[in-house]
Parts: C-alpha cells; sequence; structure tokens
C-alpha cells in the first residue's frame, strides 16, 4: 500500500461514488492510458527502471502530464474493469468470435487466458512456446495457422498471446505473423504490467491488451482488470458489453447478451494509489531477478531465466528502438533433472490439502498426487523443502494443452513447454521480499542440494 490509496478511497465515500462507474474509474483510465505510452526507457532510464508513472495532477513533481503522447497512443483507450478474465472475455466478443469459431491461444499460461474462449463456445487451438522467452513460438504459430486454414477451411478468429512471469514475448515476429494472417493479435499482459519490448509498454502491440490488478497482480486493485483497445469504437463496444449491454431507452431493452464486467470506483481508487507505486514495485522485482540472477550463477544445476530482457541477459542484442524489459513478475530457476535434492524420495508421498501458493477458493482434493504431467521430483522436493523454511515457491503453470479439461483440443506442440514446466520453480519476488530474503533463500536452496 502506498498511503495514496486511502486518500482516493474517501475521496468514492465523500463524492457518494461508491458504485461501478465514478472520477476514480475515469481518472484510472486516463492514468493508465498515459502509462501505456509512458517514455521508453532510454528517455527517462534511472537506475533500476525508468520513470514511467504519472500519479496525478495534484503531484506537479512527477511528469505525467507532458508525456501523454497522442502520436504514441495512436488512438488507444482503456476501459477498467472487474478482472483481468473479464478483459479476455470481452476482447473476443470485441473481435466477433462466436460459437464453433476457432482462437489459438499460447499453451504455457495460466487457465484465465483460454478458459473464456470456452465461454463463448469456441475452441482453442493451442501453440507451444520458444525455449527464449517461454512465450508463443512464431515459427509454430505460422504452423498453427496454415494448419487450421487447411483443415477448417477457415482461419482462427484471434490469437492471444501472454507475457508468462512478465516475460516480454517475441511481439515483433508474432504480429507479423498476425498481421500476415490478417488475425486481430490479443496480448494477454496480465503478469507483464509494466514490462517493455523494445522500449515500448507490452499490452499496446496488439489490437487488444489485458492487464490484470488481481491481489497477486504486479499491483492490485484487490481485484480488478484493464483492457487496452485500439480506438474509440473498439472502447465503446466493448464498455456496453461490460455494462449489460443496454440500448437508449428510458426502460431497459436488450438486444445482445451483456456481462456485469465494469470496475467500481471504490477499487479503481485502490488502483490510483497503486499506480503511483508501480515504477517501485517494477524496480523491486528487477532488483531481486538481478540478485537471483547474480546469486545462481555458480551453483551447478540450477538457472535463473533471465528471459530476453536486455540488462539480464548479456546475449540478448539491444535493437535501436530500446531495451527489452521484464517486470520479473515472479523470478523463475530451472533445476536440472540430475540435481539430487533433500527428501527427494518422498516427494509426491502427500497430496495437496490447501491450494498451493495460498490461492483462495475450493480446491477439489485428490487421492494421489501424481498425473502423467507433473514438476520432477527433485522440483517437487526443493518446494517442499522451502515451504518447511516457511518459504513459498511453487511449480510453473501446467501448460493447458497437458490439461484434462483441455484433452480434446487441437495443439501445435514443440515439448518445449511440457519439459520447461517439469524442471521450473516459482520463487518469492513481491514487494515484502527484502534482498536479505533472497539471500536465506537462495541459501537454502543451496542447502537442499546433496
Ligand atoms: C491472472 C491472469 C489472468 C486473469 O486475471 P484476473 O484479474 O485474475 O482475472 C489472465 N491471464 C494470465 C496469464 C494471468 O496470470
Amino acid at each position: 500500500m502506498s498511503g495514496n490509496e486511502m486518500k482516493y478511497i474517501q475521496e468514492a465515500f465523500d463524492q457518494n461514488w461508491v458504485v461501478p462507474l465514478g472520477p476514480n474509474v475515469n481518472k484510472f483510465e486516463e492514468e493508465l492510458k498515459r502509462f501505456a505510452v509512458s517514455p521508453t526507457p532510454q528517455d527517462t532510464f534511472t537506475e533500476d527502471y525508468p520513470r514511467s508513472i504519472m500519479p496525478h495532477e495534484d503531484d506537479p513533481e512527477k511528469l505525467w502530464a507532458e508525456s501523454l503522447d497522442d502520436e504514441r497512443l495512436n488512438g488507444k483507450q482503456v476501459v477498467a474493469l472487474s478482472s483481468g478474465t473479464s478483459a479476455v472475455h470481452l476482447a473476443l466478443i470485441a473481435l466477433g468470435v462466436k460459437a464453433g469459431d476457432e482462437v489459438i491461444c499460447q499453451s504455457f499460461t495460466f487457465c484465465a487466458s483460454s478458459n473464456p474462449v470456452v465461454y463463448l463456445g469456441a475452441k482453442p487451438v493451442f501453440v507451444d512456446s520458444e525455449k527464449e522467452t517461454w512465450n508463443m513460438d512464431p515459427t509454430l504459430l505460422e504452423e498453427a495457422i496454415k494448419d487450421r486454414i487447411a483443415k477448417t477451411g477457415r482461419k482462427p478468429k484471434a490469437i492471444i498471446v501472454v507475457y508468462l512471469y512478465g516475460m516480454p514475448a517475441r511481439i515483433a515476429e508474432i504480429k507479423a505473423v498476425a498481421d500476415k494472417y490478417a488475425i486481430p493479435l490479443i496480448e494477454d499482459a496480465a503478469e507483464g504490467l509494466g514490462s517493455r519490448y523494445r522500449g515500448r509498454v507490452c499490452g499496446t502491440f496488439g489490437d487488444y491488451g489485458v492487464l490484470s490488478f488481481n491481489g497477486n497482480k504486479m499491483i492490485t486493485t484487490s481485484g480488478g482488470g484493464a483492457l487496452i483497445c485500439p480506438d474509440e469504437e473498439a472502447r465503446n463496444k466493448v464498455m456496453f458489453f461490460a455494462t449489460q449491454a443496454r440500448e437508449g431507452y428510458p426502460y431497459y431493452q436488450h438486444e445482445k447478451i451483456g456481462y456485469n464486467y465494469r470496475l467500481s470506483n471504490i477499487c479503481a481508487g485502490i488502483g490510483r494509489g497503486q499506480l503511483t507505486v508501480l515504477d517501485e514495485h517494477i524496480a523491486h522485482h528487477r532488483r531481486l531477478a538481478k540478485f537471483y540472477a547474480e546469486a545462481f550463477k555458480d551453483v551447478d544445476g540450477i538457472t535463473f531465466h533471465a528471459g530476453n530482457d536486455s540488462e539480464l541477459n548479456a546475449s540478448t542484442e539491444i535493437p535501436a528502438e530500446g531495451k527489452t524489459l521484464s517486470n520479473y513478475w515472479l523470478n523463475t530457476i530451472t533445476i536440472d533433472p540430475q540435481v539430487k535434492v533433500k527428501g527427494q524420495e518422498n516427494a509426491y508421498r502427500t497430496t495437496v490439502k490447501g491450494a498451493v501458493g495460498g490461492a483462495a477458493g475450493v480446491i477439489h482434493y485428490v487421492d494421489s498426487a501424481h498425473t502423467d504431467c507433473e514438476p520432477n521430483a527433485n522440483v517437487e522436493a526443493m518446494r517442499l523443502w522451502l515451504d518447511s523454511l516457511n518459504v513459498e515457491s511453487r511449480p510453473l503453470w501446467k501448460p493447458m494443452h497437458k490439461q484434462p479439461v483441455y484433452k480434446d483440443s487441437p495443439a501445435y506442440v514443440n515439448g518445449t513447454s511440457e519439459s520447461i514446466f517439469k524442471v521450473g520453480l516459482c520463487l518469492p519476488s513481491g514487494p515484502l521480499v527484502s534482498c536479505d530474503d533472497a539471500q536465506f533463500i537462495v541459501n537454502a536452496i543451496k542447502d537442499a542440494i546433496l
């Protein structure tokens, strides 16, 4: 919390705007828009991360008003919504996705990227990742498109690319493929808020960009999301469907099915406060990433996932347009299969009784801890070892094409996401993790290796 949240929440109560619209919502959208076109790193680069967030008009110290660059904005609009999932759903609706249509989706992701495709009765087609960023493989994407056209006689209706753990995807190449076949592109930047590809904010390359402000994401509105839209017309369409699709009569008249997906004015107030600390949050996540990257350099069998980040991956070429920077929302490592970890022989003896990672809600209890695709025993042993020291780590997201619920969906795979899932682990990365904590975690991981 930045201390500014209470101010905006109080404002909402004072002005009697305790509803899913109002001044905080409008201003939050305006601020997100400014953020989306905020200057590229070489314009404003400070120690860890560019100053991109311009908190509010009352704070003249900050440079936000200067940077709303109409040319960069290129007509883009932002709609604040109740979740990132609803943003994916509405992007698909705005693109006219209907029952029976096919939508290409990155397989290595959280289920919220692809579930809305199914909400609409459409069919997800999964595409695997490349090894550098763990995101959609542009070559495989093109193969998938060609094959779908050959098999069905129709083009997929949209492509959903993801910024997994905040890592920028190879968006220029992906966009080139999308453009070549004239298929609209949705960027799921729910985990990638503030990440940049060649200096530009992730979520602003495609037709639609999805943001999430859920409790566990880069910033939180307790629950919330936003959709970056290509223009005013698209914005109006999204807004219409987000507010129950009401026609312009003095009484409720409905010609379309709508949704109750708007962000509340209270949550938007929290979001405005949170935006003032987004830069600091990103800087902190990046500080931890640098620490982990350095610390694991000389640990045999452990590899830090630096991806295509211009600063943490020395082999990445920095194009003239600007740096590629991950927000390192979750820092991740991979553990070689030959690494022996304490307690490995007992790794899958017990099933999970509470949701891993403290996620809220009800989970189904299972009889066996095994599935046909799971992290290696040494990875699970490492998770349990860290857990015993009160350190919460977790497996990577299990690819959608390996999920039972998607077993009938077509998938174009190269083995990358499945093999990374088996060796990967997410480490504590949030604003409450200090560098001392990170040192403790690194030591604990070293201790666990036999
Ligand atoms: C969290 C997340 C979402 C959904 O965001 P919510 O705000 O939780 O609905 C979508 N896609 C990805 C990749 C996510 O991690």
